[in-house]
């Protein structure tokens, strides 16, 4: 498997358009699209375009982009509309924390109260 794009994964599918996504954002280095089995009113994935396996996998090289998955949540949430009352950020890293796609992921969740702690 190549570090930078697996051909076995669910998401590099997506970026490449070889599997279709309802895109939500893109530019250089990320994707947005809409979960297929949202868990909220809006329920955005933001993926790297670079295949990184989990948070775990991240290198240092990477963590200008980890922020960068992060501030097009922020601004995502501000076209969306779910700044207000508030929205979540999620990311799953392995097995025991409900990780199923091994393409690192960030779940934007907004549009209804959330409870803490997460199940
Ligand atoms: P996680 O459980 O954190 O790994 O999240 C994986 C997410 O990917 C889940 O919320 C799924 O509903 C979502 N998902 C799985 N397949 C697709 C797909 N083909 N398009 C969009 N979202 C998907
Ligand atoms: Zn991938």
């Amino acid at each position: 498997m190549s570090e930078l794009e697996s051909d076995a994964c669910l998401f590099c599918k997506i970026v490449k358009r070889q599997i279709p996504g309802k895109i939500a954002f893109e530019d250089d280095r990320a994707l947005a699209f809409y979960d297929i089995n949202p868990k909220a009113p809006v329920h955005i994935l933001i993926v790297p375009k670079q295949h990184i396996a989990s948070l775990s996998d991240m290198k240092e090289e990477d963590r200008d982009m980890i922020g960068h998955l992060h501030y097009l949540a922020a601004t995502l949430a501000k076209e969306q509309q779910i700044v207000e009352p508030g929205f979540r950020t999620v990311i799953n890293t392995g097995l025991g924390a409900g990780q199923t796609v091994f393409h690192l992921h960030l779940h934007l969740l907004g549009g209804r109260p959330f409870t803490w702690p997460p199940g």
